[in-house]
């Protein structure tokens, strides 16, 4: 199969480019369409060769389209090199067409139209190796089928033209509906009203604006909208010629996100609350419990038979345990108020720490631990060392018959790394496989196998801070293997750290 002809589509302004890029790869589907911003980017894209065409607007901000022809020419003379102009110009156009220019579009309605099949001629005659086809008929169908409509309009914003896009943004029954309405009177803002106004006046081009509009259906929207002046042929009044999009799809999300963003910051802050009575309430008449209790049995010694010893000694165990379960509420909490700041970890001196602090677990139960592929990643490194260490103890904790082995490995995704810790210990029930991530939820009482039922918890939350997601599959009785997701890029959440309150 032939290699790919690529098309470079060099224009600084966003939209333009990406309507452009759209336009012909929609067109030309036999070449592949590349979007170039930048001096640094074009010459690199120029380096890479096996260019067709070059699509230039003809005015960027760090050369002109002459030094753009002239630079592609003498590389390849057989790229086909079209300016894309905002109008005017025609002076560097003539000179252009006398150093080599192939073709010449001006952007607008009737520009984006004619785009593809004015780059496709272009490369026939530059190279002689694409045979000009039939064009013309298509492109109006494709400019209608575009999401993003494009229109004209008088200074006043009176609408001469749209595509159907334009109508359905709109919610009108058609473009022919249309024709003839005051475009920016639906912006449901006065003051962008009143801002696109003045800039129309002036002759000024709208840039990128989003604005709530109130549809002819009733519905709103948001609309991010582009305008340009085009000035007219043979004098008589200019007009606009401009793009819209429907972007209610965006705010929409983006509205989502802030809300439980809020949502997030106070649950956190409750949490922070929560923890502070903890460590202090909470714990005050705890410790006054152990000491009396302590004082009961050793200063009543003698007046307490064996019986109250008993009972003594259930009050100070129950009120141990109490300290522990508040001491992990307390290391909960903490993920989030005493989290540092994200830094490159490598994940084989986290395990390396975590095994330390596991030492004499690891000795007791005979256990092996391998380790395979394991990168480096931003991360809080300490909350790391926490992660693993709860997960390989628990390989260890609830091991079966056998020595336990565990494995720790990662594997690379597109956006992501997993890793997954495997053991072949008692296994799992599938039906607790998502409930053991919770506060305080065990599958063994603590007489069986010590513990508080919080590290999963734990766990859960550390990686959510970084991004991520954990999971569990298992084999009841053969083994059970924990996942959990890092993100390549993550960084440390807003607010942390420090964000702690007194004890919490
Ligand atoms: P704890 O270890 O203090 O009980 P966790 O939150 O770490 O608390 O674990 C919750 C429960 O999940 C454990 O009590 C245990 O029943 C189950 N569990 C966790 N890890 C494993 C594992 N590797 N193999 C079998 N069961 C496990």
């Amino acid at each position: 199969m032939d290699p790919l002809k690529r098309i470079l589509v060099v224009d600084d302004n966003p939209e333009e480019r990406a309507l452009a890029a759209l336009l012909l790869r929609r067109q030309l589907a036999d070449a592949e369409v590349v979007e170039v911003t930048g001096a640094a980017a074009f010459a690199a894209a120029l380096a890479q060769g096996r260019l067709a065409a070059v699509v230039t607007e003809a005015a960027l901000p760090w050369s002109d389209g002459l030094g753009v022809l002239d630079a592609v020419k003498q590389v390849f003379p057989a790229c086909a090199v079209v300016f894309l102009t905002s109008g005017g110009g025609e002076q560097l156009a003539g000179d252009a067409m006398r150093r080599g220019l192939d073709g010449y579009v001006v952007k607008g309605p009737r520009g984006w139209v004619v785009l593809a099949g004015a780059v496709e001629d272009a490369m026939g005659r530059a190279a002689g190796r694409w045979a000009p086809s039939s064009r013309g008929s298509g492109y109006r169908t494709v400019l209608d089928a575009l999401p993003v409509g494009i229109f004209t309009t008088t200074a006043a914003g009176v609408v001469l033209d749209a595509t159907p896009a334009v109508a359905r943004a709109l919610g009108a029954s058609d473009r022919t509906a249309l024709a003839g309405a005051d475009l920016f009177e639906l912006l449901d803002d006065e003051d962008r009203r009143r801002q696109v106004r003045e800039r129309l006046a002036s002759g000024q081009a709208v840039r990128d604006l989003d604005a709530r509009v109130r549809r002819r259906d009733g519905d709103v929207a948001w609309l991010r909208i582009n305008a340009w002046p085009v000035p007219a042929e043979g004098g008589g009044e200019g007009r606009y010629e401009g793009t819209l999009e429907d972007i209610s799809g965006y705010k929409r999300v983006e509205k989502e996100l802030s809300e439980r963003a809020a949502a997030l910051v106070q649950s956190n802050a409750e949490l922070q609350q929560f923890a502070y009575v903890i460590s202090h309430d909470l714990q005050e008449p705890l410790h006054l419990i152990e000491r009396y209790t302590r004082m009961v049995s050793e200063r009543y010694a003698d007046e307490l038979d064996d019986e109250g010893q008993r009972f003594m000694e259930h009050v100070l165990s129950s009120a141990e345990r109490m300290q522990t379960m508040i001491d992990d509420v307390l290391e909960y909490a903490r993920v989030d108020t005493r989290g540092r700041e994200f830094e490159e970890v490598a994940f084989e001196d986290v395990v390396d720490e975590a095994l330390k602090n596991l030492k004499a677990a690891v000795e007791d139960t005979e256990a092996s631990v391998t380790r395979h592929g394991l990168p480096t990643l931003p991360a809080d490194g300490a909350q790391m060392v926490q992660l693993f260490q709860n997960l390989i103890g628990n390989a260890l904790k609830f091991h079966g018959e056998e020595p336990p082995a565990v494995q720790v490995s990662a594997v690379e995704g597109e956006t992501e790394w997993v890793f997954a810790v495997m053991d072949n210990g008692i296994g799992i029930e599938a039906e607790q496989l998502e409930r053991i991530f919770g506060m305080f939820q065990r599958l063994h009482s603590a007489e069986e196998v010590p513990g508080t039922g919080i590290g999963l918890a734990i766990c859960k939350r550390i990686v959510e801070r970084h991004g991520g997601q954990i999971w569990a599959t298992s084999e009841s009785g053969k083994g059970s293997t924990f996942y959990f997701t890092l993100p390549k890029a993550a960084t440390a959440p807003a607010g942390e750290p420090g964000g702690g309150t007194g004890e919490a």
